[in-house]
């Protein structure tokens, strides 16, 4: 863990020194939860995009019969009618439960806040003998940290113990026995809750169990269903005992007025996701373009989201970026697309770089789905702050245009001319996030290995290997010196260049220091022009991931890393 935190320190400390991402408003402190995009940081975010709209508006692969998939895209306003909300459910429910602490004031997400209980065996439990064999036994595997290191059990299968578990304690430990301790941590998922809450020798002290029993691990608890009759868990920030709220709704959209009046009839929303701009466009789409389902439509754009607790750097965040498609079908051809786009999505991921087992795909248990939904993956990346979402698939069925229909009084049924069938269709929606992404490919980029310095000796070095397609800077060109005409050639060969792709100049500081700076940006190359230019033309090119140096004529340097990089 320590080197995990170590290495998202570094990934956080390089993306500021060479101008990835700083925090948003800075010099004012900042402000949680947003961030700003630097010179490179920008160009590694529009290149990922741009590869997804080429991919997946533009030039989409054939969908599972052969077919092309047809494919347009869309940018909406980000404030729209606030009915649309009204609609989509998230005036009502978008709200995560929420659990403040009156002591020190703190927010937690009740969702991630987990009680564990420990309770010690006692006679009575014993004398329950199988029962309260199954619930330790459960709970023991649950609790293993070595056996989740070592993914021992894959995920789905802990998560099924760990449903099984609660189901069981929860029945069982309030009828036979009482809870001799609880522990509130904040984790992720309740198998990291049990872990996380190992007891400190202090705490074992405290227990004081009855001589030669050890405590096991109750289980982990999501607060909501915390028992009433337990004593009040201590908050997981300050420690204080009794003084967390119970869990109440926080709607997370952000208000803002619209016009000069600030009241009820002038209230807005900055819209939290982008799918509904979507759902609101449909007809719209329909009626003006040629398209026929099963159809998608694309769109790229911010959204916003007041997350109680911004954290994991870009991870979560106020202000983010979606790469949304909603994809309408006939319900009878619904599960086909699902796995369709399911593998679809999850492939382009590999296929530009994410090919580390840390990439992985987890099918929702149908007690995780939203209750409109029929079946639910989401792509998740291992981060090194821990396994997160980078996009999910969603079969959303004609929830939706379902709800729009009703709300708005609009006729939102597609019909067919072929079968003259008439009918909502379904939705298969995969949302990515690109902040996501972009950090995702900038962890899974970032190396260190060692590099000869000037004077042969190895040092150590940091470089991102991204994807080509992705390397915010293609190629860098440098004159070894700033004289005997080798800026100028050097010049001519960056400008013809930089019409084409994206590249960079640079004359300053040794040669061997402007290739370090190029391997933290990610460069896959490096042109140098030296004295043999000024005999022969001829330049060396130095490549990011071997480090090695051929000599090309300088007039083929384009062509040589267009070849090199496929594009
Ligand atoms: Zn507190």
């Amino acid at each position: 863990m320590a080197n995990e935190q170590d290495l998202m320190e570094k990934i956080v400390s390089l993306a500021k020194r060479r101008g990835f991402i700083y925090p948003s408003s800075e010099i004012y402190g900042g402000i949680n939860g947003f961030w700003d995009y630097g010179p490179l940081g920008v160009e590694l975010k529009r290149n990922i995009k741009d590869a997804w709209w080429h991919d997946v508006v533009r030039c989409p692969a054939a969908g599972p019969d052969g077919q092309p998939i047809q494919m347009v895209g869309l940018d909406c306003s980000i404030i729209m009618n606030p009915k649309v909300w009204e609609a989509s459910g998230h005036v009502g429910g978008f709200a995560d439960p929420m659990s403040v602490c009156r002591e020190c004031k703190k927010h937690f997400r009740a969702d991630q806040l987990f009680i564990v209980a420990f309770v010690a065996f006692d006679s009575s439990a014993q004398r329950q003998g199988e029962e309260w064999g199954t619930v330790a036994e459960i709970v023991q595997i649950q609790s293993d940290p070595e056996a989740l290191a070592s993914g021992g059990l894959p995920r789905e299968d802990l998560l099924k113990k760990k449903a099984e578990a609660r189901r069981l304690i929860q029945a069982k430990l309030t009828k036979y026995a009482t809870p001799v301790y609880f522990k509130s941590v904040i984790a992720s998922d309740p198998v990291t809750a049990v872990s996380a809450a190992e007891l400190s020798p202090k705490e074992r002290k405290h227990l004081r169990l009855p001589s030669g029993r050890e405590p096991i691990a109750g289980g982990a608890y999501v607060l909501k269903e915390y028992p009433s009759a337990w004593p009040a868990p201590p908050c997981p920030s300050c420690g204080a005992v009794g003084t967390l709220t119970e869990p109440r709704q926080f709607n997370l959209m952000f208000k803002t007025y619209v016009g000069a009046m600030e009241d009820s009839s002038s209230l807005a929303y900055l819209r939290p996701e982008t799918a509904q701009g979507i759902f609101a466009n449909y007809k719209n789409v329909l009626d003006t373009t040629r398209v026929k389902t099963p159809f998608g439509i694309a769109q790229i754009g911010k959204a916003f989201r007041n997350e109680i607790n911004p954290r994991n750097f870009t991870f979560r965040s106020r202000e983010f970026e979606q790469m949304e498609i909603e994809f309408f079908c006939h319900p009878g051809q619904a599960d086909r697309w699902y796995e369709y786009w399911r593998d679809a999505r999850f492939k382009w991921y590999v296929d530009h770089g994410l090919k580390s087992t840390k990439l992985r795909l987890r099918p929702h248990e149908k007690d995780e789905l939203a209750h409109y939904a029929r079946a639910c993956a989401d792509i998740e990346y291992e981060f090194p702050f821990g396994v997160s979402e980078l996009e999910g698939v969603a079969n959303r069925t004609d929830f939706d245009l379902a709800q729009h229909q009703k709300f708005s009084g609009r006729d939102m049924t597609y019909f067919d001319d072929e079968t003259k069938e008439r009918f909502i269709p379904y939705v298969i929606e995969p949302s990515g996030g690109v902040d996501r992404a972009t950090l995702a490919f900038l962890c899974e980029a970032y190396a260190e290995d060692e590099a000869p310095d000037e004077k042969g000796a190895m040092q150590k070095r940091t470089v991102l290997r991204f994807h080509p397609r992705f390397a915010p800077i293609k190629v860098a060109v440098f004159p070894l010196v700033k004289k005997d005409g080798m800026p100028e050639k050097a010049q001519a060969i960056y400008q013809a260049c930089a019409k084409h792709l994206a590249a960079f100049y640079d004359e300053k500081g040794a040669v061997g220091r402007r290739y370090r700076r190029q391997d933290e940006a990610g460069t896959p190359f490096c042109v140098t022009v030296d004295g043999e230019t000024n005999e022969n033309g001829t330049v060396t090119i130095r490549d990011r991931d071997t480090m090695q140096q051929v000599r090309i004529p300088g007039d083929n340097v384009l062509a040589y890393v267009r070849e090199r990089l496929h594009i």
